[in-house]
């Protein structure tokens, strides 16, 4: 099958390339990720990449523009919900402009199908991410080969750190490296999540 591979970063891709591979599909890279921020962490992650794609004889394509602006004019406008552990409706967005464009990309260069390294990640809203990848397909006539990657996670994790590959700390855009890395919103979330542990105590207390 002639496979173009979604890339959300080199380490992503070391399973999933992996498993094709082992079914007899010789897959094809395409970095796409204007969620990625700030520049110098999105030209990192391009990099690293490339230097996978280079270590494992995978082709790829890149889209090689900085595209923070495009990305915060999408998101902007979108509501968020208060409780940090309820999923992003930006992530929603995120996904929909990188799968659209997968499956776009796709369709212009001839391939019979597309999937996403996202499809690996434990921390994405998987169905969210299927249901809009199968929309794409459909949209540009062009088969969504889902593979639900996620049981080769700790497997992945090993071959990036044998290849030496840059790992990063956060998913991607500025709002999840805060997320990451602020002590506010880690003190929010444990009360919230102390709040939610009480609440579900007293239910059961009550059954
Ligand atoms: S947290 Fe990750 S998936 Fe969600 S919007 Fe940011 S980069 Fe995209």
């Amino acid at each position: 099958m002639n496979l173009l591979l979604h890339m959300c970063c080199g380490p992503c891709s070391c399973y999933p390339v992996k498993k094709l591979r082992s079914d007899g599909i010789e897959p094809v890279g395409y970095f796409f990720n204007p969620n990625i921020h700030p520049y110098l962490e999105w030209d990192h992650r391009l990099k690293t990449a490339k230097e996978y794609a280079d270590k494992v004889g995978l082709k790829i394509y890149t889209e090689e523009h900085y595209l923070l602006k495009d990305f915060l004019a999408k998101v902007m406008t979108i509501e968020e919900p208060d409780n940090p552990f309820l999923p992003r409706n930006r992530c929603r967005s995120c996904y929909a402009w990188r799968l659209d464009e997968a499956a776009r990309f796709a369709a212009e260069q001839g391939f019979e199908a597309f999937t996403s390294t996202l499809f690996y990640s434990i921390h994405q809203q998987h169905e969210v991410m299927k249901e809009i990848a199968e929309a794409c397909g459909k949209k540009y006539g062009i088969d969504f080969y889902y593979e639900d990657f996620r049981p080769g996670w700790q497997e992945g994790i090993d071959i990036s750190l044998e290849l030496g590959l840059y790992r990063q700390p956060y998913c991607g855009c500025i709002f999840s490296e805060e997320e990451r890395f602020s002590k506010e919103i880690r003190k929010q979330r444990k009360k919230i999540g102390r709040a939610m542990k009480a609440e579900r105590e007293r239910m059961e207390s009550l059954e």
